[in-house]
């Protein structure tokens, strides 16, 4: 593999900067949650990976369970960057995650200063690294005190594992308490992960002002709502689609109410000129707070569709008025 020459001149080359930090993301960065495990063939990977970073998508997003099975995607990533990527490690944004069940027993999930070391130390393992960049709490533990948390993230900081700290499904109350918290610990949190798209708002209740008082960025997932915010699911559920296969999307989450709201967000989008997937990354992009929307990809074909929502004609006014009227209960 070699890199395109003009990468940084691609239609995926649009960087902002993640709060206050220094450090700029892609407006759109790739997730491996799925479509990157074992079961997925390493050249269909390998496309994908190669072609978003000759499109100028410079963040890959991980997390020690992504797989199937657990692990297995960031053994794979491993497997990328030694055959592909590595001589661009430094242009790279890597991010891993640490907080959901991993291992068995008390040490293989939650917050715990145990667990969080254990698990960065075997996700540097598998992926052949010495650090990642950006190493996220994963959910909020009540079982752990904050300080032990974020002391861990802290720590990891300065230990030279990862080189800045985050995280993710955090409350605005649990996310201000944290960064007063690590704050206190002369460190920081860059980045907060929730979940955004046109079908779930809950962080505009508060999340997206808390961040944005704290300096910090934020990287939303799922804005295409695994699928259903795309033309995937209009005309019934195809085979080898998402909700054929995984455990996070059943067949049953795609109700005729959610299929009504996607046709209507879908002629919104045709009028305009796009895809449906385009109008909903543009639409979850429109708040300069949201530094980054994470997207996931089964095919080359998708992943090229939906940065081209980065050139597309902004959203007025008249536009985010009608798509409110189509969100509204
Ligand atoms: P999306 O909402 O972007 O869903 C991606 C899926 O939508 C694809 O796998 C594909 O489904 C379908 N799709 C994408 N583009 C198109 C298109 N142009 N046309 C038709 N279908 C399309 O995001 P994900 O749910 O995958 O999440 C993205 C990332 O966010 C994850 O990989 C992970 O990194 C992160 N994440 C973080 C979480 C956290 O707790 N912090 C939780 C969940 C995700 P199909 O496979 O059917 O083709």
């Amino acid at each position: 593999y070699t890199a395109a020459g003009d990468r940084y001149e691609a239609a995926g080359a649009v960087y902002r900067k993640a709060g206050s930090s220094g450090l700029r993301l892609p407006a759109l960065s790739l997730g491996l949650w799925q479509n990157f495990g074992a079961t997925t063939p390493f050249e269909t990977q390998r496309a994908i990976l190669t072609r978003a970073l000759d499109l100028g998508i410079t963040h890959f997003d991980l997390a020690n369970n992504y797989g199937p099975p657990y692990g297995a995607a960031e053994d794979g990533f491993g497997r990328h960057l030694e055959r592909d990527l590595m001589p661009h490690r430094d242009e790279l944004v890597i991010s891993t995650k640490a907080g959901y069940d991993m291992w068995p027993g008390p040490y293989g999930d939650g917050g715990s200063r145990k667990y969080l070391f254990a698990s960065l130390d075997q996700s540097l393992r598998r992926m052949g690294l010495d650090h990642v960049d950006v190493f996220y709490h994963h959910r909020p533990d009540p079982q752990t005190p904050l300080e032990e948390t974020m002391g861990a993230l802290a720590d990891i900081v300065r230990s030279g594992r990862a080189r800045y700290a985050a995280i993710s499904n955090y409350s605005p109350e649990q996310t201000e308490a944290a960064a007063a918290t690590i704050a206190g610990l002369g460190s920081s949190l860059l980045l907060h992960q929730p979940r955004y798209s046109m079908l779930d708002r809950r962080v505009e209740h508060g999340l997206l002002d808390a961040v944005g008082r704290l300096g910090m960025g934020m990287v939303v997932f799922s804005p295409l709502a695994q699928g259903l915010l795309t033309d995937r699911y209009l005309d019934g559920v195809p085979s080898g689609s998402r909700a054929t296969h995984s455990r996070s999307l059943r067949s049953g989450d795609i109700t005729d109410a959610k299929v009504a709201i996607a046709r209507d967000l879908d002629a919104i989008a045709r009028r305009r000129g796009q895809t449906l997937a385009q109008l909903a990354l543009q639409w979850v992009l429109r708040d300069e707070r949201v530094t980054s929307a994470i997207v996931g990809a089964s095919s080359v074909a998708q992943l090229e569709s939906n940065i081209a929502a980065l050139d597309a004609t902004p959203l007025d006014d008249a536009v985010l008025d009608e798509i409110d009227a189509v969100l509204a209960p």
